[in-house]
């Protein structure tokens, strides 16, 4: 079944909005700030509804856009006590110990009490998690093996990496496919960059007309998204997978080498960061994901293989 009435009950703070036309669909969930220092995806989710509700594009199915860590965001902080983004696992969610999540155990357990309701009354949940990174990098979506993520994200004009999700137990979207939703995370972009937000847009649009929701011929601005989506992607989309993942250990004070960017190539033992016990090298030849320049997390960095290089981006849209 398919109702929307009870979207309206989702608290204040955490529901952004919703639009619908009533008409039977996926219900697309738009999610924005599950980390609370990357405020590009909430506003952009913000304004993309701003502008459903102006322009009234007669849709199927519901529009829902929620925010990820209200108390961090408001602090502008990635997390307060525990990455909500690592925070998306069964026995959290069961709620065997609820001080062991600290600030981010209430919004663990809203937000995937949101999540059982949507796959109670919804059967296609077609899901975005918009985040940033702290270096410079191109666009790209990260998606787990799940065969109708990867089909919707090969859509996009966009490199894709795939797996990685697997080396980051708890995370949003991973909870997502548990639930057989189908998706993947999206990063737009710099924190602090305008193309970020242009990004969200622009994915948020093309992710209507993906989904099925919104017919390819009622969106005027069609190739206009798919062009400012792929402005910073190289002429052919290429598909990753991972290849290792630098766990940082506690004490260990980890240092990442400047000025590497996403998908940068590196060699096999090309020095990537240091530590207090030296330098830490690059187990194989590979291209990097993710290089840590923030202070906080634990993820150092990770390092992928190219899976192929997929149809040129034309032949994709066709
Ligand atoms: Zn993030």
């Amino acid at each position: 079944m398919n109702t929307s009435a009870w979207l309206d009950d989702i608290p204040e703070g955490r529901r952004i909005g919703s639009y619908t036309c009533g008409l039977p669909g996926p219900l697309i969930l738009a999610v924005g700030g599950i980390h609370g220092n990357e405020p590009s995806g909430p506003r952009a989710i913000k304004a993309f509804l701003d502008m459903l509700h102006a322009q009234c594009p007669l849709m199927t199915g519901t529009v829902l856009g929620l925010l990820g860590n209200i108390k961090a965001s408001a602090m502008n902080q990635r997390y307060l006590d525990k990455d909500l983004n690592r925070c998306f696992r069964s026995d959290y969610i069961a709620g065997a110990d609820h001080q062991l999540l600290g600030a981010e155990g209430p919004e663990l357990y809203e937000i995937a009490g949101i999540l059982h309701r949507l796959r109670d009354e919804f059967e296609d949940v077609c899901f975005i998690d918009c985040h940033t990174t702290s270096a410079p990098t191109m666009p790209y979506l990260s998606m787990n093996a799940h065969p109708l993520s990867i089909q919707l994200a090969h859509r996009f004009p966009l490199n894709n990496v795939i797996g990685l999700q697997q080396s980051i137990p708890g995370c949003f979207a991973e909870y997502c496919n548990k639930l057989d939703f189908r998706g993947f995370t999206f990063e737009a972009g710099q924190h602090v960059g305008a193309a970020a937000f242009n990004n969200q847009m622009a994915i948020l649009w093309l992710l209507l007309v993906y989904s099925g929701a919104l017919h390819r011929r009622d969106l005027v601005n069609l190739r206009h998204y798919e062009r400012m989506l792929s402005l910073d992607t190289p002429s052919l989309r290429r598909s990753f997978r991972l290849l290792s993942h630098y766990r940082i250990t506690e004490g260990e004070d980890f240092v990442m080498q400047p000025g590497f960017s996403n998908f940068d190539y590196v060699q096999h033992g090309a020095t990537l960061a240091c530590n207090r016990f030296g330098e830490i090298l690059s187990p194989a030849d590979g291209y990097l994901l993710m290089p840590l320049y923030q202070k906080k997390g634990d993820d150092g960095f990770f390092l992928l293989e190219e899976e192929s290089s997929l149809a040129p981006r034309a032949a994709a849209m066709a």
